[in-house]
């Protein structure tokens, strides 16, 4: 069978649900196709660790709505060849798809632990990864988190929530190891041990199987945990396969121009994947959150439809640990030079991020409404240092 589509996107997640939503706005009537191998049309995925364990929403309700675009979905289909020089892609039935312009929003899957745990292994992505981590997370049941990035420390205080036992365990030396300051971490390591989380830091898990309802995991020196299930969330690889076979410029992503356009006059690429230069942060790099979903995806879809305009959007995201939270902007990497200004101690401040006397990066550790302060901080070219950074942002009162 072939299809025809003006606009191919090729990826069902958030980036090509505001690509679809953004051709559809410029041209009324667009004819948009959307394949993703994900058999759920496009939904929310933050709430897949927070707020979906809250009670505070219900599958149903992080459902995008893309169809109210008109686009024609093809889901649970992966395609698998690109020719770009006829304008078709190919899926893994044979099934064609012919474009005049493309969206590569393929995202990023997770890497994968080196051993077969079974179904009671998760290795925790998509809508079906929170149904399947769901029927074995029952109160009282004992699941294992690897990882101690987003995921992992998300899903250990989601899942604590709901009255699981929760060991963690990651290879690092405290949960977000490389991302907070050291007195931060040790403040989060504390927290969650005093909400009941057991904390297995510099451990590698270093294989496991399934065995009769549940899941062994083998730790250093011989040592064995036996679980109900075990969810692992030790980051992702941009899925670059198909950009790769088809020839387009990649590295570590899609390189993509300021406009999001690919090396191919015709293909665009949004989201996890794509690889664009920052001018905030003058550098290249990848962003794996929601709002670069949502704001490459939106851009990346103007411009197919004739909008051409700079993405000059600098990185932004959010997390919640429990009573916890905290909104960010830019890179938070230790490996820069760490600035904090604590209103009260690990409970409400704003970090900095400084790399040569320019901010970099802003942590609002439980301060809001300052994302655009912290935003415009990014843009001024500085010098900064920790005295004219203290109280500039109203952290410290
Ligand atoms: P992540 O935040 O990069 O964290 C990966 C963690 O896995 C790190 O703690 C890492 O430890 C650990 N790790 C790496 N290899 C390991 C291994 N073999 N065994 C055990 N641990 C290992 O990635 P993620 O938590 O998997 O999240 C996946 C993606 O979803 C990311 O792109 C993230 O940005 C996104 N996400 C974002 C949010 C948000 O914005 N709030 C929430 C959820 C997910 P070391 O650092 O010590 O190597």
């Amino acid at each position: 069978m072939e299809y025809v589509h003006d606009y191919l996107i090729i990826g069902g997640g958030m980036a090509a649900d505001a690509a679809a939503k953004a051709i559809a706005e410029v041209e009324r009537g667009a004819n948009i196709g959307i394949v993703g191998d994900d058999p759920s049309p496009p939904y929310q995925r933050p709430p897949l660790s927070k707020a979906l364990w809250k009670g505070d929403k219900s599958p149903a309700d992080i459902d995008l709505a893309t169809a109210k675009t008109g686009a024609s979905f093809h889901l649970g289909r992966r395609i698998v060849s690109l020719d770009r020089e006829a304008h078709v892609a190919r899926d893994a039935q044979g099934d064609t798809y012919r474009y005049r312009r493309l969206l590569l929003a393929t995202g990023a899957t997770p890497r994968r632990l080196g051993f077969d745990g079974g179904e009671r292994l998760i290795h925790y992505r998509t809508l079906a990864d929170y149904e399947a981590l769901r029927r074995f997370a029952k109160p009282g049941a004992h699941i294992a988190v690897i990882g101690g990035g987003f995921i992992g420390s998300e899903l250990a205080a989601s899942l604590c929530g709901i009255g699981c036992k929760v060991t963690m365990l990651f290879p690092g030396k405290s949960i977000g190891a490389g991302r907070y300051p050291d007195g931060l971490c040790a403040y989060l390591d504390a927290y969650y041990r005093e909400h009941g989380v057991a904390l297995r830091a510099d451990t590698k898990v270093t294989g496991g199987r399934a065995v009769d309802g549940g899941v062994e995991l083998e730790l250093p020196a011989g040592e064995t945990l036996r679980v109900d299930a075990v969810v692992a969330g030790i980051g992702v690889t941009p899925d670059t396969a198909l950009a790769e076979q088809a020839g387009l410029a990649v590295d570590n992503g899609i390189v993509v121009d300021a406009q999001l356009r690919s090396s191919d006059a015709d293909i665009w690429a949004a989201g996890d994947v794509a690889n664009f230069h920052s001018v905030a942060l003058d550098r290249r790099l990848r962003v794996e959150h929601e709002d670069a979903a949502i704001g490459m995806g939106r851009h990346a879809g103007r411009a197919m439809a004739g909008v051409a305009e700079d993405y000059v959007t600098q990185p932004f995201f959010y997390s919640d640990l429990f009573d916890l939270g905290y909104e960010a902007v830019g890179l938070l990497d230790t490996r820069l030079q760490v600035v904090e200004d604590w209103r009260e101690p690990n409970r409400e401040g704003v970090i900095y991020y400084l790399d040569g006397g320019r901010v970099r990066g802003v942590l609002l550790w439980n301060v809001w409404d300052q994302v655009d302060a912290a935003r415009a901080l990014l843009a001024e070219p500085g010098p900064f240092d920790a005295a004219s950074l203290r109280g500039r942002l109203p952290a410290a009162g």
